[in-house]
């Protein structure tokens, strides 16, 4: 091939692909600083991390300032622009694609913790663990919980608080049960952080109520379809901001970890087991998802992810990395009716790393604690994993909170997370890009096997639009 044509075709992949290869390099550069300012053996005060911390954290603040316009807007305008027997079908497709990778990550993550054993070892000695969370509620509440805000009472709260129940123990209390020297009271109170799943359940709701007053809703459409287009635009810009923002990260949490050497030994068999557990999940499983539901090969496509994934990892979090997997699958030329509703969606309720390493990270537990595993905890394990990694939130960790749940499965006290605590800020980033590819992946399977539907209705359409105004009539008086 001639040199300029080479070179031509360089310069193209380089203008294509900037912000992802400069993003990519954000990463690896951030790593390396953050070993080099360790390296160098000074002690770097919290005051200092933070100043290293603060590009990275505005460029974090503005990711999430877009989270509850974006998620709103577009499930609602995605929904209202869809056929309402459609969006259906495309619901239930994503519905199934969730669920169908979560269970099937479980069930990896088990067989791989149960054949490779990382807690086993029959000299270990019982750690003592320290209280950094405190157990306040029982299995049964978090799950309720968790419905109670799929319907927020107040749509304004639910934008900044989260219900959560809470129990208050009282010693003193006359009417203790038989058998139990405490009784304690349920009380339920409003935590700062969005009720994400309680706005994508309106959005839904509003979304088919749209669609359904057909031109009525005309206004309303139009300006959840504006607000949406205006995000995406604002994300476009944030975005160049996403090299320096995940530099700046990565390097003060690097700084900020007290020592590398847990991963080392029984709790760096542990991290090996989970990222085997992911690689496997999203280049095994995934991959042959895609393959068996859209006859294509999910290489080049992942390859277009750079992006999602680099800003994932800097970020760990995949509601912040929504508005920028949203950006990614439209570059692809996905329908962007069709991704609008369910990113949003998938950002919010779909982490396949998550379950995975819910599933792993009970069962070391357990092992470290000697407790046997029978195969009823094992199915207990893995459905409350599911549970719990449906109703953690995409933000830095959650996974960690709602871990407390599946140990409560095995019978293990909620402190005991304090075991896994060490490697966590480095398996959340690897578990959260794992989340984001699983659902840019899943819209663009949810789109292949929604086509036939999707040119079904637009040749409907096209036909009502050519069609002479008498024929028009008569169909609305139909209608009615
Ligand atoms: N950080 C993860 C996410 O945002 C959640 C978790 O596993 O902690 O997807």
């Amino acid at each position: 091939m001639p040199l300029q044509i080479r070179r031509n075709r360089c310069l193209a992949f380089l203008r294509g692909n900037l912000l992802t290869l400069l993003t990519i390099i954000g990463v690896v550069s951030g790593t390396l600083l953050g070993w080099s300012l360790r390296a160098t053996g000074h002690e770097w005060s919290r005051r200092e991390v933070m100043y290293f911390q603060y590009p990275g954290e505005l460029f974090l603040r503005m990711l999430k300032c877009l989270i509850v316009p974006l998620l709103v807007s577009s499930i609602v305008s995605a929904i209202a622009s869809l056929d309402l027997s459609l969006s259906g079908k495309v619901g239930l497709r994503a519905i199934v694609y969730y669920m169908t990778t979560t269970v099937c990550a479980v069930m990896l993550g088990i067989v791989l913790v149960t054949t490779i054993k990382p807690g086993k070892d029959p000299d270990y000695k019982q750690p003592n663990v320290t209280k950094v969370i405190k157990k306040e509620t029982l299995t049964t509440d978090t799950l309720l919980d968790l419905i109670r805000n799929v319907f927020p009472e107040n749509l304004v709260q639910a934008t900044v608080a989260t219900y959560r129940s809470k129990l208050t123990f009282d010693k003193n209390d006359t009417k203790a049960i038989k058998g139990h020297l405490e009784t304690y009271k349920i009380e339920g109170e409003y935590q700062t952080g969005s009720n994400v799943l309680g706005l994508v359940c309106f959005s839904i709701v509003l979304g088919i109520t749209l669609g359904k007053m057909g031109e009525k809703s005309r206004p309303l459409q139009n300006f959840f379809h504006s607000l949406s287009e205006a995000m995406m635009i604002i994300t476009s810009w944030v975005i160049w901001m996403s090299p320096l923002g995940v530099f700046f990260l990565v390097t003060a949490k690097i700084m900020e970890i007290d020592s590398f050497q847990e991963l080392i030994g029984r709790l760096g068999l542990y991290f090996m087991t989970v990222l085997l557990g992911l690689f496997l999940h999203g280049f095994g499983t995934l991959s042959v998802l895609f393959i068996l539901t859209t006859k294509k090969l999910p290489c080049r496509y992942i390859a277009k992810m750079g992006q999602v994934m680099a800003t994932a990892f800097g970020t760990a979090s995949s509601s912040a990395t929504m508005p920028i997997t949203i950006g990614c699958c439209d570059e692809m030329g996905l329908d962007p009716r069709i991704t609008r509703f369910v990113i949003p969606i998938g950002a919010t309720i779909n982490m396949d790393g998550t379950a995975l390493y819910e599933a792993v990270a009970a069962i070391f537990i357990a092992q470290l604690r000697k407790v046997e595993m029978s195969f009823g905890k094992i199915v207990a394990v893995s459905v409350t994993a599911t549970a719990a990694s449906i109703g953690a939130a995409g933000i830095p960790q959650a996974g960690l909170v709602t871990m407390v749940m599946v140990l409560d499965t095995v019978n293990l006290p909620a402190e005991d997370v304090s075991l896994i605590l060490a490697v966590d800020w480095l398996l959340d980033r690897f578990r959260t890009t794992i989340n984001v590819v699983c659902d840019a992946l899943g819209a663009i399977i949810v789109t292949s096997l929604s086509q036939n539907d999707i040119d079904k209705t637009r040749a409907v359409q096209n036909e009502l639009e050519h069609a002479p105004a008498h024929e028009l009539a008569e169909l609305e008086k139909g209608d009615h």
